[in-house]
């Protein structure tokens, strides 16, 4: 079979990449294994414009953003299911320190910054326990990350363009003609298999680092799912009526089993924070692709044209990978 594009991995940088590809007139097979572990589907998939401590604009969040909104609401149109939502986030602050930050802030960002007045916050307070100011970032949003794959994942099913199995090299030849891949012959192969690259033979010279986080999924009834709640723990409103509460920064790990010592801690925090009873349904953890100096890794391999890479997401995959994946197709279409 010949095709133009050979993409390694269907999370959120896979995703993306093929939706811009394909949109470009292009022949694509996505190859994805599933994974438990895949950090597009344990991330919260919040995009925040704010910087969670400081409260100022996250890095080129101007750019990022509307590069979002314009991808994950064309992907709504042609998947045909809800992908994002505005939503607005409230910053409990534990201290006074932590309550400076956000006002100083405030004064220069005023269109994303406002405190909760008075009224909001007594009706806050049959759901939370709370001695400071709650601050309100908004909008944020958020992508339905679950839906988002999993629709995308049966949108190249239905074309006959994603196999689902794990990519061996040991199968993949790259000559200056062409790259061969078991009965495949695609022109170019670019690697987007998140935080695992460290180990593709290929790639693994690059500044990656090592990161891994970890969320609860939990039930609350009663709590409005209108709302992110921020402190220290995020709590994130699912689709599915869940609440995602994360996460860690763990930087030293030799596995990726979720971690009972970060599960109790999170349990005493939810427990003095908020005022509802609620259950935890799920434990999942995955490795962030992070790099030095966080910055993405896109673009050709230096021996080979037709090898590339979409990588080093970090953090922020989901603010910042539609506008990265425009950029690698521009680049792989030429
Ligand atoms: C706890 C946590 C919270 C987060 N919260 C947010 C957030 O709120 N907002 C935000 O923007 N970002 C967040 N992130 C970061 C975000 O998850 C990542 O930036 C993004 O998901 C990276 O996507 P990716 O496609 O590069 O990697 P992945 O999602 O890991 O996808 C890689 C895919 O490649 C496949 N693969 C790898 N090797 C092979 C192979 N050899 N053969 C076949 N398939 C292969 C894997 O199975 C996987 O499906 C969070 C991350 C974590 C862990």
């Amino acid at each position: 079979m010949d095709i133009d594009y050979l993409i390694i991995g269907q999370g959120i940088a896979g995703t993306l990449l093929s939706y811009e590809l394909l949109r470009a007139g292009k022949k694509v097979i996505v190859i994805d294994e599933p994974s438990v572990n895949k950090a597009s589907l344990v991330a919260g998939a919040v995009i925040n414009p704010m910087i969670g401590k400081s409260w100022t604009p996250a890095l080129h969040q101007d750019i990022f953003i509307p590069e979002a909104m314009d991808t994950y609401k064309s992907l709504e149109k042609i998947l045909g299911t809800p992908v994002i939502k505005e939503s607005s986030l409230l910053a409990f602050h534990e201290n006074e320190a932590n309550e400076k930050i956000f006002n100083a802030s405030q004064i220069n960002n005023s269109n994303n910054l406002h405190l909760l007045d008075s009224k909001q916050l007594t009706s806050l307070k049959e759901h939370f326990r709370f001695e400071n100011t709650v601050g309100c970032v908004a909008p944020v949003w958020l992508i339905d990350a679950e839906n988002l794959l999993q629709y995308w994942r049966n949108y190249l099913n239905t074309r006959n363009i994603l196999l689902a199995e794990k990519f061996h090299f040991d199968d993949c030849q790259i000559s200056e003609r062409n790259v061969q891949y078991k009965t495949i012959k695609a022109d170019k192969i670019i690697f987007c298999e998140g935080a695992v690259a460290r180990n593709n033979p290929l790639f693994n010279a690059l500044p990656f680092t090592k990161n891994r986080g970890e969320a609860l999924l939990l039930s609350i009834p009663h709590l409005s799912t209108e709302q992110v709640y921020h402190q220290r723990l995020r709590l994130i409103p699912r689709a599915d009526g869940l609440f995602w509460c994360g996460s860690n920064y763990l930087w030293a790990f030799d596995n990726l089993q979720p971690s009972n010592e970060w599960r109790r801690q999170a349990e005493v925090q939810l427990k003095k924070w908020l005022c509802l009873p609620f259950e935890i349904h799920n434990h999942i953890v995955a490795e962030r692709p992070t790099t030095a100096g966080q910055i993405p890794l896109i673009g050709y391999h230096s021996s080979s044209p037709r090898i590339a890479i979409f990588n080093g997401l970090g953090t922020r995959g989901f603010s910042a990978g539609p506008f990265w994946a425009k950029q690698i197709c521009n680049q792989l279409i030429g």
